[in-house]
């Protein structure tokens, strides 16, 4: 179970993520389901309930995200921790191409296949958003 995060915090990352998810990028205004606080390392890791820890992440990507850190890279096979939002800067790491979200590193590639970035049905609202002006 995740540790109770005091208001003034959770207000802090809500605020310092500018209303969109640290992973993919979707943003809560357009969400159907509120956005979660999310431990970037884990608490079942040791992962502490502090500002550089937390992040705000979209349903999807927290729930595939689970308690792992990383994967095994596709490409190469070596254990890979994700992305991380505190650390890494997104366009570093990741870039859109039409709906996409294509991985550009090793942390990128594990986050877009464990976080399931690219799934058919996050597509589809990917591109209405893109249409709208209100994504990328
Ligand atoms: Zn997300």
């Amino acid at each position: 179970m995740s540790s109770y995060v005091p208001a003034a915090l959770r207000r802090l990352v809500i605020a310092r993520a500018a209303g969109r998810c640290e992973y993919c990028q979707f943003p809560q205004q357009a969400a159907f389901l509120s956005f979660e606080i999310e431990h970037i390392i884990s608490e079942k890791h040791d992962g502490p309930t502090v500002a550089e820890n937390l992040a705000l992440a979209c349903p999807y990507c927290n729930d595939h995200k689970g308690t792992d850190l990383g994967s095994l890279d596709p490409e190469t096979d070596i254990l890979t921790p994700f992305f991380h939002p505190r650390r890494q800067e997104w366009p570093a790491h990741f870039r859109i191409e039409g709906a996409l979200i294509i991985p550009l590193t090793p942390e990128g590639r594990v986050t877009v296949k464990i976080l399931r970035f690219n799934d058919p049905d996050r597509l589809v609202e990917r591109e209405v958003l893109i249409q709208a002006g209100m994504y990328g």
